[in-house]
């Protein structure tokens, strides 16, 4: 039996159907979990708060891209120490239409804290390693090739040896990358293997029906046991409702990603004595962004194609990166000749990122329109071994001969042209709220946890107390990953369905 995909016209009056299981979110995880599902032979139905993307509605016009296929239109923000951008996809194929695609497995040092703080002894074998094989496979990761670097992935690599942090070229998901740098918008060239591309035709070609513009607003319990859920069709910008729909299987899967599964738990009664949407973690960031004295272009070359682990802070890891030019220079700020000068300088630009697996606390509440309220509290020790590191990649970019550097910390000059003038980055007085980030690895907002009055799901991804309730999406992780989670979202959500389907844990 084959499958399809459904798209709003399709929808527009609402539906009601019944499955084998139902799987909620396309992306990372709901994807994998679909196609193993659909290939052990189940009627499987996913629904999608969002689109289809297709390659002609993909467009370098940041801000238009990120209203319609970015949650609240990519101006989501995490309040706590700060306020700091989190962005995540709202379409099929979830974040991973919108991200760069780059793979790493789970450090070992992380799996083992995995397996000794959360009881996850089923990490300690073959099984997560077979998964990994398999994603990386299907995905075609490997190494960023040197042709479409473009010349800011190479200034990361130069910025990098100066700093003393071993480098090379990010590992990423990819088949044909042409270096167009448009990663965060979408890849025209078709080449990004995101999973509504590499995993979703698989459930598609094994039966799964596939819901488009099916925002759903809550699970429906029997007995206390799911038996489906319910939500709204809306329009492809999500802003209207123009239906409703109802999906009943004795199987539901969540995988609405870190920020909505809690959400929709707790709107459902789901709370789990307020476990559910307690733990939430993200990595926290740091830029520099140095102005050259010739040409960079920095919207040539992979969006992020170079990087390197940090020898001197376990679980930081820096990045070459740049996005839509509009987007830069929203975080850049200034108006009128500021912004003028900026846009004449950006061609001269190149950026370096940093993500670190930070310990910090945080927390995701439903408001009242079903939205998350997401908070993350960023201890200052913390924020000082990120503005120590800004330090370092500051004193590298001027020592090229940097015109000046850009930090986006605040109390600091927004061009600094001298070392000294970066002092500020040494203060033990920088608080969350003086820094410039952006959390886009979101997670451990329902972690897995074998005991069963912690966490929120059990080894096999079943959420505590409630039958026919899975989780298989990055709410899982016990702890951030301490490096780009997606490959690791699909691993779990890989071991968590096949579980469920009774596949084999080894085999292709
Ligand atoms: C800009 C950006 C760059 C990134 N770069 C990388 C990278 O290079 N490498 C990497 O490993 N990771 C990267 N990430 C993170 C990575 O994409 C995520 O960790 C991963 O996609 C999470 O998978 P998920 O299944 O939990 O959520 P998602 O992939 O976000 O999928 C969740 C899905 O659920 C849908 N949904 C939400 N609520 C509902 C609802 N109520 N009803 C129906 N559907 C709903 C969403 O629309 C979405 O499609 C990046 C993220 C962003 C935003
Ligand atoms: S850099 Fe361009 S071609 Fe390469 S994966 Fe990203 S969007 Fe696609």
């Amino acid at each position: 039996m084959s499958g399809r995909i459904a798209h709003l016209a399709d929808v527009r009056g609402g539906y009601a159907l019944e499955a084998d299981a139902v799987v909620v979110g396309s992306g990372a995880g709901g994807a994998m979990a679909a196609a193993n599902l659909a290939r052990a032979g189940m009627d499987v139905v996913v629904v999608e708060a969002g689109p289809q993307v297709r390659p002609d509605d993909m467009t370098r016009d940041g801000p238009a891209f990120l209203s319609k296929y970015y949650w609240e239109g990519g101006l989501r923000m995490l309040l706590g120490s700060g306020a700091y951008p989190t962005m995540s996809g709202r379409c099929l194929g979830g974040s991973t239409v919108v991200n760069s695609a780059i793979f790493f497995r789970l450090p070992d040092w992380v799996r083992q804290a995995w397996i000794d703080e959360a009881g996850l002894s089923g990490l300690a074998g073959p099984e997560l390693d077979a998964a990994y094989d398999r994603i990386f496979t299907r995905l075609k990761v490997a190494p960023t090739p040197m042709h479409v670097m473009g010349r800011k992935n190479l200034v990361t690599r130069d910025v990098l040896d100066r700093v003393g942090v071993p480098n090379k070229p990010l590992p990423r998901a990819v088949d044909g990358c042409i270096g167009s740098g448009d990663c965060l918008t979408g890849c025209r060239q078709g080449a990004k293997q995101s999973v509504d591309r590499s995993v979703l035709p698989e459930a598609v070609d094994h039966g799964a029906r596939v819901m488009t513009c099916s925002q759903v607003e809550r699970i429906l319990f029997e007995d206390g046991r799911a038996v489906g859920v319910e939500g709204d069709v809306v329009d492809l910008d999500g802003w209207q409702k123009v239906g409703r729909f109802s999906v009943r299987a004795p199987r539901v899967f969540l995988a609405a990603g870190a920020l909505h599964t809690p959400v929709l738990m707790q709107r459902s009664g789901v709370r789990l004595g307020g476990r559910v949407g307690g733990t939430f973690a993200a990595h926290i960031s740091g830029l520099a962004l140095g102005i050259l004295p010739d040409d960079v272009r920095p919207w040539e070359g992979a969006t992020q194609g170079w990087g390197g682990f940090s020898p001197e802070v376990q679980g930081l890891k820096f990045e070459a990166l740049w996005g839509p030019t509009a987007l830069i220079a929203a975080e850049w700020g200034g108006l009128g000749r500021d912004l003028s000068q900026m846009l004449q300088d950006v061609r001269r630009a190149a950026m370096v990122v940093m993500v670190y697996r930070a310990k910090t606390k945080g927390s995701v509440r439903a408001t009242r329109s079903g939205m998350p309220d997401a908070r993350l509290w960023i201890p200052p020790e913390e924020i000082h071994v990120v503005a120590r590191q800004v330090h370092k990649l500051t004193a590298a970019f001027l020592d090229m001969g940097a015109e000046y550097v850009f930090t986006g910390v605040k109390g600091l000059p927004d061009r600094i042209r001298t070392i000294d003038e970066a002092s500020g980055l040494l203060s033990n007085r920088l608080r969350g709220r003086h820094m410039t980030m952006t959390a886009n690895h979101v997670f451990c907002s329902c972690p897995m946890d074998a005991r069963a009055d912690h966490g929120v799901v059990d080894p096999e991804g079943r959420v505590h107390g409630v039958p026919g309730l899975w989780i298989s999406d990055a709410s899982v992780f016990p702890s951030p990953s301490a490096v780009n989670p997606q490959a690791t979202v699909m691993a779990l959500s890989d071991l968590i369905s096949r579980r469920a389907a009774d596949l084999s844990l080894l085999d292709a």
